[in-house]
């Protein structure tokens, strides 16, 4: 049965629809009719070629959908569950997810770097049988999609896809950073570099965790406005003024209690390092190229400042504690997911949402299907 897909053919070029295969789900594996996809900015990297990947693929990772089918050995998900799509599965047994550190899944290695499933194989095939990868063990820039077992997470029925979508990487990232990876105390001055998607998340986490202050800190004044509304209690805007500076300005030129970059370059990294006061947390969420080094001075910078320099993945997320978490601050209402969807779109529109991201419109455009 073949279904519509965007796929990407070759670095730097537009995406296509194509009508692609989709297999049945194998062992421990589960086919999702897809509800809605948000366009994420590691999409977008993937397409330019920062994060490396293969091609011919389907792109796509922040998405949520029904159960259409399971494959064998999977007990714990139906047809007709909502779930939401997490991009590192977790097995629940490895090293790391037994110490709670499932976003270090090691089962998930292969996929991620294969562009397959977790046995590096893929269940979608094109123009007479060649296989399709799929971005992140998902692929959720398609109508139906197969993905491991582990990397569903089941939701509530009536919590909305297009909402559901976005928990599963944006926000799981951004919130997660700021009540998972950081260590917010309530009172603490938090600056936050970049508010995309990602940023935003980071601010109303850090908000929910007790920050007094949030310095939001863009380039762009409409990301800053927004920033504003998810709980931002100061704005710097760093194409008329030196972040640095303006932070450690608004601190009785301590620093920031902890700093996270949103971006993924190497300039801000710097920023956010040095902005950082003397023993606090400099978070690195944003996703930098393969050649982005991190060059502190070790004493001046390290030693002597007792400062904490710690990258983030997927917000240290356990998805599956987590993402119930998530549903139910959204449904207290104290996590803005509605706010967050700035277009909702058809796939067919996806390079669209592709140009919107590039140009600094949008917080998320969200595919419905
Ligand atoms: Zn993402
Ligand atoms: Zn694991």
């Amino acid at each position: 049965m073949s279904h519509k897909a965007a796929v990407l053919t070759a670095l730097d070029t537009p995406l296509e629809i194509h009508e692609i295969e989709v297999e049945s789900p194998r062992a421990n594996e589960v086919k999702i009719r897809m509800g809605a996809s948000g366009v994420c900015h590691s999409d977008v990297s993937m397409q330019n070629g920062t994060l490396m990947g293969a091609a011919p693929i389907v792109l796509g990772h922040e998405g949520a959908g029904v159960i259409e089918e399971v494959g064998e050995g999977v007990t714990n998900l139906k047809p007709g569950d909502h779930v939401v799509v997490s991009w590192v599965p977790q097995c629940g047994e490895c090293f790391f997810c037994l110490r709670g550190q499932g976003e270090l899944c090691k089962a998930a290695d292969p996929a991620l770097a294969s562009g397959g499933l977790l046995d590096s194989t893929t269940r979608f095939t094109w123009k007479d049988g060649q296989p399709l990868f799929q971005m992140a063990a998902s692929g959720t820039f398609s109508e139906y999609s197969i993905i491991p077992a582990t990397g569903a997470v089941k939701i509530p029925d009536d919590l909305d896809m297009k909402v559901a979508a976005l928990i599963g990487c944006g926000v799981l990232t951004g919130v997660g950073a700021a009540l998972n990876t950081a260590n917010i105390a309530k009172g603490d001055t938090v600056a936050v570099i970049g508010c995309g998607g990602v940023g935003l998340n980071v601010i109303q986490g850090a908000r929910i965790a007790g920050a007094e202050n949030i310095i939001a800190i863009d380039m762009n004044e409409t990301k800053l406005q927004m920033a504003k509304e998810f709980g931002a209690t100061a704005t710097v805007n760093a194409s008329q003024t030196n972040p640095v500076s303006q932070v450690m300005s608004m601190t009785e030129e301590r620093g920031a209690d902890v700093a996270f970059e949103v971006i993924g370059l190497g300039a801000t990294i710097d920023q956010t390092i040095q902005m950082t006061r003397r023993g606090g947390q400099a978070i690195l969420v944003g996703v930098p190229s393969m050649d982005v080094m991190v060059t502190v001075p070790a004493f001046l910078g390290l030693v002597l400042q007792e400062k904490t320099i710690k990258g983030c993945w997927y917000g240290s997320s356990n998805v599956q504690k987590d993402v119930p978490k998530l549903v139910d601050l959204y449904k207290k209402g104290e996590l803005k997911l509605d706010e967050l969807i700035s277009r909702e779109i058809s796939l067919d529109q996806v390079n669209e949402a592709f140009d919107a991201m590039k140009t600094g419109e949008v917080a998320r455009s969200v595919i419905v299907y």
